[in-house]
């Protein structure tokens, strides 16, 4: 079993559950798992490789809790960025159309690489659109090959324009075949054995383009099989006159409706959400991705990431896109996510004014939260998000002699938030260094992106 020592880290954020910062620390790992934390000096000696990372930070691998990996196929396609989500999206359907296979492989490597160098060490996909004979093992295959952890969810349409729904009829399924081919990838793949690697995820893509049945008929083999649920929900005010106007209920009624409430399920976005429905959530174990980003290219609005907090509702975050962000770095997601709820706490008012009840300012250390247990919690990893005795060896570090963080060693915590995002030095996934000296050890990046870029110039024209 090989054994992997990190020791004398400038500062080591454990984020667990005293959210110890140790000085000088380090931890001992054993076949991917964690066995010792604490002060370098009452480790083990040596090991199998040993890590030296004085003069680095260290934090838990970030957790990114919603993507689209094909999309960095098409990011800043002009005649998509001005646009609000359903125009964004019509614009973009018939050019995701063209996609092949070969188009996932790549995309699905690129979106990891990207992650990879942002401190991301797991990361979910929803892959909704299946044309040209592609298929959700098309995106595992690439993944498997950069070595991040993935929850790969089955995404899905079957509402076509011809329907009432927003695609056009030529990107959507039939309900059999995208329910037989759900069962097909559960059995073929699913992994939900602490340190897993692969987790597949039934993930029916919005209100407004599947129906209900296929919501219910999800949610019935999701939970015959113990996998998880996660769809785009309350993302925009067009959203919800949608689901006003055909199904008589705001979103999250309608998902109570179709028997997509429970701890198993997570949503993307939740901007657009109601007091009792934010209750709703935390009673019932709904988690939210919450993607800043996205949220603010697409002029969706600001989600109440405090009144989720404050109420308990499981909360992570996502880099989303890559078609509205259009980036997959996950430590700049951390910084917008601080920033946009600063921003929505200085238009409520009252925390500028000192008021008791006054929404506060999110920290640095809060938002990375956000990135760390946040993200273990919605995705239903307790393997992950903490660096303590027991758990996954992911993580990543930062030198922080750098000019970018020059004059902000005060507090090195902050600096990685407050400061301009870096990509990270190092990282480790289930002990396995993935990223050494700034650089992908599982991908020729260089070479990579020539393949990324023929492919996207060949979707859009
Ligand atoms: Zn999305």
């Amino acid at each position: 079993m090989p054994t992997l020592l990190v020791r004398n880290v400038t500062l080591l954020v454990t984020m667990d559950d005293q959210r110890r910062e140790i000085s000088g620390g380090g931890f001992f790992i054993r076949d991917g798992f964690i066995e010792q934390v604490g002060l370098s000096q009452n480790l083990p000696e040596t090991a199998d490789d040993v890590l030296d990372l004085k003069g680095y930070i260290v934090l838990p691998g970030l957790i990114n809790t919603h993507h689209h990996f094909y999309q960095t196929l098409t990011r800043a396609v002009p005649a998509a960025q001005n646009a609000n989500l359903f125009n964004w999206l019509k614009t973009l359907y018939p050019i995701w159309a063209r996609m092949t296979p070969d188009d996932i492989y790549i995309s699905t490597q690129t979106a990891l690489a990207e992650l990879a160098l942002s401190g991301c060490t797991t990361a979910s996909d929803h892959l909704y659109l299946f044309p040209n004979g592609s298929r959700l093992d098309d995106e595992i295959a690439g993944a498997r090959e950069v070595g991040l952890r993935l929850h790969a969810s089955r995404g899905s349409m079957s509402l076509g324009e011809s329907q009432g729904g927003l695609p056009p009829d030529s990107v959507v399924d039939s309900e059999d075949s995208i329910l037989s081919d759900s069962v097909r990838l559960i059995e073929r793949y699913h992994d939900g054995r602490p340190g897993s690697m692969l987790q597949i995820v039934l993930a029916p893509c919005s209100p407004f383009s599947v129906t209900g049945e296929l919501m219910r008929q999800s949610a019935k083999v999701a939970r015959q099989y113990g996998v998880h649920l996660h769809t785009h929900l309350a993302e925009t005010q067009d959203e919800e006159a949608f689901c006003l106007d055909r199904f008589g209920y705001r979103p999250v009624a309608y998902m109570q409706s179709v028997d997509w409430v429970g701890q198993d399920v997570w949503f993307a976005h939740s901007v657009h959400v109601k007091e009792e429905e934010i209750k709703l959530y935390a009673r019932e174990g709904c988690g939210v991705a919450h993607c800043p980003s996205s949220n603010m290219r697409l002029a969706s609005g600001i989600a109440p990431v405090w009144d989720y907090m404050r109420a308990g509702v499981k909360l992570g975050l996502g880099v989303d896109g890559s078609a509205s962000n259009d980036s997959s770095h996950m430590l700049a997601e951390v910084r917008q996510a601080m920033l946009l709820a600063r921003l929505r706490s200085g238009l409520a008012g009252a925390s500028l004014s000192g008021s008791q009840d006054a929404p506060p300012l999110m920290t640095a250390r809060q938002a990375l939260e956000l990135a760390t247990r946040g993200g273990a919690a919605v995705l239903g990893r307790p393997d992950l998000g903490s660096l303590e005795v027991g758990k996954c060896a992911d993580f990543f570090a930062i030198n922080l002699n750098r000019l970018d963080y020059a004059g902000a060693l005060h507090d090195p915590v902050a600096a990685l938030t407050f400061c301009a995002p870096q990509q990270v030095d190092i990282s480790v996934v289930g002990g396995k260094v993935i990223v050494r000296d700034g650089h992908l050890l599982t991908l020729d990046v260089p070479r990579h992106v020539e393949k990324h870029n023929q492919a996207a110039m060949r979707l859009v024209r």
